[in-house]
């Protein structure tokens, strides 16, 4: 059932199998699992995923190369729903361990907001990242190439930049040694720094010795039409032409209501074993926020995998079900 702010009162008072923050690729398979499990989950999502920004799924199996992440979104949501399971768009705040439940504090709506508390037996956070992106004065002109050949995931889209003239966004020193793995796929790379920092000498060399260039002038705006970026001018007026590029500047990774629960975390990724279970034995966590491959394929079994053993230890606490009509036919 989609949950609004007309219905909310009628969702409080009970309690969730299953909590998933975050309904994009992981959350969604995630539910979908719980749910043919007969489990009871409640997926809580704010919107706007990284897989809605992903406008071509190039490598998943079974979809043509070009489909959009919003229509796999689109598909997922209506999916979930089919096998009742409850949807609520909003922003969760905060996740509260009560012992046996988790509260969790929601903001619902961006005007007149409103904020309930839902409780589970167990969390999935399935909440996901965002990349950072070149920050210019007009972010519009950014949006307007990032997802089309502005791309944010050389494992997703190094095969398009095969042998292209390739622009390197980077935010940090640490970042211009992506250049030394995108050149797999293309060694036509200049590195634009944004003047963001100062690059060192021994990284300078180590640039040059490939052919590779650096710029640090500031960009004042990306160029191109229909989406496809054919270059960048910078703020001293020259352009710099391009067929392609890769934004690695750092993510923002979506982990702060998870902070009372002081998850064991490695940088901003949330360890876990192999089943996607974290330090909290009824924690996981699934997709981009884990440690791992920030893949939908990863992020679509991750949910298979947390759903899955979430349902084995549930139905081990509860145990066999009798066939009660035959028990009492054979008493009788
Ligand atoms: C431009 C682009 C192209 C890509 N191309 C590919 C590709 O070709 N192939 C591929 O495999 N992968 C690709 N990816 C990566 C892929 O999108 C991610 O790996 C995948 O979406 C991760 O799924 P997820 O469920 O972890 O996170 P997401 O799909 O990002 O879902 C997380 C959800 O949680 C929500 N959320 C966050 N915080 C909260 C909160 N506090 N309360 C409620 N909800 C919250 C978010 O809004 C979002 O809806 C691409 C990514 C981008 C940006």
């Amino acid at each position: 059932m989609q949950i609004s702010k007309q219905n909310l009162e009628e969702y409080q008072d009970k309690i969730y199998d299953v909590i998933v923050v975050g309904g994009g690729m992981g959350g969604l398979s995630a539910g979908i699992y719980l749910q043919r499990y007969n489990l009871s989950s409640l997926i809580i999502d704010k919107g706007k995923a990284r897989s809605f920004w992903m406008q071509e799924l190039h490598n998943y199996l079974g979809l043509p190369s070009d489909t959009p992440g919003r229509n796999l979104l689109k598909q997922g949501k209506d999916h979930y729903l089919s096998v009742d399971g409850d949807l609520l768009n909003g922003y969760v705040e905060e996740v509260i361990d009560e012992g046996e439940t988790f509260a969790v504090r929601v903001k619902v709506g961006r005007n007149q907001s409103l904020y309930p508390t839902f409780r589970a037996k167990y969390i999935v956070a399935a909440s996901g990242i965002i990349d950072n992106l070149v920050p210019l004065d007009d972010m519009k002109n950014v949006y307007e190439y990032a997802g089309y050949n502005l791309h944010v995931c050389m494992v997703c889209d190094g095969y398009e930049m095969t042998d292209k003239r390739a622009g390197l966004f980077v935010g940090s020193e640490n970042s211009i040694k992506m250049a030394f793995g995108l050149s797999w796929f293309t060694p036509k790379i200049t590195i634009f720094t944004h003047g963001l920092f100062e690059v060192s000498d021994e990284m300078r060399s180590k640039v040059a010795k490939m052919g590779y260039r650096i710029i640090e002038t500031p960009i004042a705006e990306f160029l191109g039409e229909n989406h496809q970026m054919n270059g960048v001018k910078l703020v001293d007026g020259t352009v710099v032409p391009l067929d392609t590029g890769l934004i690695s500047m750092g993510s923002h990774y979506h982990n702060t209501y998870l902070t009372s629960l002081n998850l064991e975390m490695q940088g901003q990724n949330l360890v876990t074993d192999k089943v996607g279970r974290t330090s909290h034995p009824r924690v996981f966590a699934i997709g981009d926020l884990k440690v791992g491959l920030n893949q939908v394929a990863i992020a679509v079994g991750d949910g298979a995998l947390a759903a899955t053993n979430i349902w084995k230890e549930i139905r081990q606490k509860t145990g066999p079900r009798p066939w009660v009509e035959n028990l009492e036919a054979v008493a009788s």
